[in-house]
């Protein structure tokens, strides 16, 4: 019988130094990351100590800038690595992305003196980030946010409640958008905030669906004071900067989803070779052929527009359409992907014996955050034909 064991992806790498990249993480991912998944998935685990390995191995800072810590990888290469560890367990490739966009803030718009302060650590020093946009009440519509920034002499004091935060409780540094003007996105400033701060506390994460490693929670700013020195960019373009974070980061969302879609196929090819039916492999029939045949072509084709919209980014131009055109369709193609995988394993698809249903559970997720697939749609039309009227 031919092997129809799952092959790794053939990738398409733009230097020696990246294929060895990928190699160093498929060995991370298979030593350290797949054998515990399941298990820690289920307890509800975060995985602290193998984010440090990754930040040792420099793996927490590929996209940026080797002056201040980074891996000077262009995103193609920075987003392969992520479909590879999503692959192997979306906590953890998740976890690097938001770890990466609340990084770039700071990496984007700060000064020399601040990136000097702040960036090695973060990018390479062992530190983890959060991103804090969303608010109990403003979550599609982020620019009502209300957790306001007061100026106190040469401080800020901020007080409010930001929502649904990755690595809430848990983080060194929290990117936090406050209000420090008029309503509106306008009057929005960025802020670099460090974890330890005194008034910064966490509420109990979040008891979610999937990716129940990776702690969400609400984070209290209860009149936290940072000095002014702590402002990235100007006052008042907070909105602006965080948008621009999310174009970069809805990337990582797209090859994330892409992983955990590559490893539902490769669990439901493995499992219809092995499993036999009406006296021959499952993989056999033509109705399962297809399907198959049809979950790897959605694959590829969210693998190929994703990397198309990275390539632009690395060339500099513009590429904010096609990061919500790959995040829309990257994370329905997990979403249909990981169901028709529990599909083609049958009942066992259904019990957690198999990743299959872990794969489903965690892709749901994907079509919401960072904008959700119906605020994507609307992103992608505004290019199209212009602002909606008010
Ligand atoms: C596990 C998890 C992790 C997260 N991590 C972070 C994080 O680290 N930092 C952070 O800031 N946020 C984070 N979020 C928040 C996430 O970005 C928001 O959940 C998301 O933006 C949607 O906001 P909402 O949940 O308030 O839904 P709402 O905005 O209330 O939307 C509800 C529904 O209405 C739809 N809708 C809203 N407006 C429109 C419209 N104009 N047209 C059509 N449909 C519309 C939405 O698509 C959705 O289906 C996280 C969320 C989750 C679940």
């Amino acid at each position: 019988m031919p092997d129809r064991a799952p092959q790794p992806v053939d990738r398409q790498l733009p230097t020696e130094e990246a294929r060895d990249l990928i190699t160093l993480v498929r060995d991370i991912a298979a030593q350290e990351i797949v054998p515990s998944a399941a298990e820690e998935e289920d307890a509800g685990r975060f995985p602290r100590e193998l984010f440090t390995l990754l930040s040792q191995s420099g793996l927490l800072g590929l996209p940026y800038d080797s002056e201040y810590g980074g891996g000077d990888q262009p995103y193609e290469v920075y987003l392969q690595v992520l479909e590879e560890l999503a692959a192997a367990r979306l906590t953890v490739g998740l976890g690097v992305s938001v770890h990466s966009l609340a990084s770039y803030a700071l990496a984007a718009y700060g000064t020399k003196e601040q990136q000097v302060e702040h960036l090695p650590a973060m990018l390479g020093g062992g530190m983890l980030g959060a991103y804090c946009l969303s608010e109990p009440h403003s979550g599609s519509d982020a620019a009502a946010l209300r957790t306001r920034a007061v100026r106190d002499g040469d401080d800020w004091v901020i007080t409010g409640t930001k929502a649904w935060i990755t690595h809430g409780g848990i983080a060194d540094f929290y990117t936090v958008m406050a209000r420090t003007g008029d309503e509106g996105p306008r009057g929005i400033s960025a802020f670099l905030v460090p974890g330890d701060a005194q008034g910064l506390s966490a509420a109990v994460p979040e008891k979610k669906m999937g990716m129940k490693g990776s702690p969400t929670a609400q984070v209290h700013f209860d009149g936290v004071r940072v000095p002014d020195a702590r402002r990235i960019g100007e006052e008042g373009q907070g909105f602006a900067i965080a948008l621009s974070s999310l174009d970069s980061g809805r990337l990582g969302i797209s090859a994330c989803a892409i992983g955990v879609a590559q490893a539902a196929l490769d669990e439901a090819v493995a499992y219809a070779a092995d499993r036999r039916q009406f006296g021959k492999p499952i993989a056999d029939f033509q109705g399962l052929r297809f399907m198959l045949a049809d979950m790897a072509t959605q694959i590829e084709a969210g693998r190929a527009l994703y990397l198309a919209a990275a390539r632009l980014k690395d060339a500099g131009r513009p590429f904010a359409k096609q990061a919500a055109m790959a995040k829309l369709h990257c994370t329905d193609t997990a979403m249909r992907v990981t169901t028709d995988a529990v599909q083609i394993l049958g009942g066992y698809g259904y019990t957690a014996d198999f990743p299959a249903e872990r794969y489903m559970r965690e892709a749901k997720v994907l079509q919401i955050v960072e904008g959700t697939n119906q605020i994507q749609r609307m992103v992608i039309a505004r290019h199209l034909v212009g602002p909606e009227e008010r």
